[in-house]
């Protein structure tokens, strides 16, 4: 397959939105104009129309885009903010180095050093949030704080005139929803109110592009717009992310970017697992043996697309959710709640998760699928592992249910 013409000094932009459902911005059919910078960005670029995030919450998302491992494959805590092992190979310690400057702006508590996620970054910087007293709330924004620490960043001749990796995460489309003042608004309920922060991220991101586009490197970046998980407004009797693998929680945007990257779009199904082969496909290095995902760099190209993979989603067990995972394959998505020993069957490219459960009524292609699935555990994931750096996973606390709803 042939490559796009990347530079031979490409460098990669990578920019998360937090909780950014596949359907929020414009260039995936939102009529409300909340991602005019966006939009505009990726334009030109490569748009994936079926992504899939990793988890269905940053802590159980990001480690796996970051290490090209499923969540319970990770040596981890047993916390809902997931400290990750240094045994486990992060995408940074791989490319990161003399030749390749990595930065990342932070948005949230649980990106924090402590966590593990940092590792091979040379720079992990953490935006302040506004106002910092009502942070257990979550009433706190900081879209103009990630914007501004990025612009610093990128100013620094040092930092983007060789190779580099530079990603913002940036935080407010998570509830609660809270208005800015000086934002178009929608109206009150909670789609409106999060649409509104939709927007107000997305200046923000338009700031920090404007700054970008100044660079000489950027004619030589690939920049990569994703987000961690989507949001649910209640389509199946729940709110918010977390707890549910439902198509409204792990669909996400995904779109691409950058010199020798094509104007298309892709209908296939795409998981976030293929990023990791992909970041270091762009830095030339090679993905260590028998890693998850493949490089998506070959399909940038116009007139060329990969083959169609099964897409996992994975929820081991914390201390608030019980275990979930999702198996999406041949247009059928498969839910193992393996705490209950129950499946849930639908067909999601036509009814999107409506109504009931096909397992009863559809026998055979429960059966088919499951069997998939099966092998797919079994040949692909590797065994439940430590927890606490340690222990099994089935020595775990049962969830505790009062929580579950209270948490990122
Ligand atoms: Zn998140």
């Amino acid at each position: 397959m042939r490559r796009p013409d990347l530079p031979e000094d490409v460098s990669l932009f990578l920019i998360t939105v937090d909780t950014l459902r596949w359907d929020a911005p414009g260039f995936m059919g939102s009529e409300r104009d909340v991602t005019p910078n966006l939009d505009a960005l990726v334009a030109g670029g490569t748009i994936y129309d079926r992504a899939y995030a990793l988890g269905s919450y940053t802590g159980q998302a990001i480690p796996p885009l970051l290490t090209g491992r499923y969540a319970s494959e990770l040596h981890r805590n047993n916390r809902h903010e997931t400290k990750v092992s240094d045994r486990e190979t992060f995408a940074a310690e791989l490319v990161c180095g003399p030749k390749v400057k990595c930065g990342a702006v932070l948005s949230h508590f649980l990106f924090d050093r402590q966590f593990g996620w940092s590792q091979g970054f040379h720079d992990w910087i953490m935006a302040p949030s506004s106002p910092p007293e009502q942070m257990s709330r979550d009433l706190k924004y900081n879209s103009h704080s990630v914007a501004a620490k990025a612009i610093e960043w990128l100013s620094k001749p040092e930092n983007t005139e060789g190779r580099f990796w530079f990603w913002t995460h940036f935080m407010d489309p998570h509830k609660e929803y809270i208005e800015h003042p000086g934002f178009r608004r929608f109206g009150d309920d909670r789609r409106d109110m999060y649409d509104h922060e939709v927007l107000f991220t997305d200046h923000h991101i338009g700031e920090m592009l404007a700054r970008f586009r100044e660079l000489p490197a950027a004619g030589r970046t690939v920049v990569i717009v994703t987000a961690d998980h989507g949001e649910a407004f209640n389509e199946h009797g729940r709110w918010c992310h977390g707890k549910e693998l439902w198509e409204e929680i792990i669909r996400v945007p995904l779109a691409v970017v950058g010199p020798g990257v094509a104007a298309k779009r892709i209908a296939r199904q795409t998981s976030q697992i293929d990023l990791f082969a992909t970041i270091l496909d762009l830095f030339g290095v090679k993905a260590p043996e028998g890693i998850h995902g493949r490089s998506l760099v070959p399909e940038w190209v116009e007139g060329q697309e990969l083959p169609e993979r099964p897409v996992i989603a994975d929820q081991p067990r914390n201390p608030y959710y019980e275990t979930r995972r999702a198996f999406i394959k041949d247009g059928w998505k498969l839910h193992d709640l393996p705490d209950t020993g129950t499946h849930r069957l639908y067909r999601i490219t036509e009814d999107y998760e409506r109504g009931d459960s096909l397992v009863e009524s559809e026998p055979e292609a429960f059966a088919r699928i499951k069997e998939a699935y099966d092998l797919f555990v079994a040949t692909e994931l590797e065994p439940l592992p430590a927890l606490d750096y340690g222990g099994d996973y089935r020595s775990m606390p049962p969830p505790q249910g009062a929580r579950r709803d209270r948490r990122p």
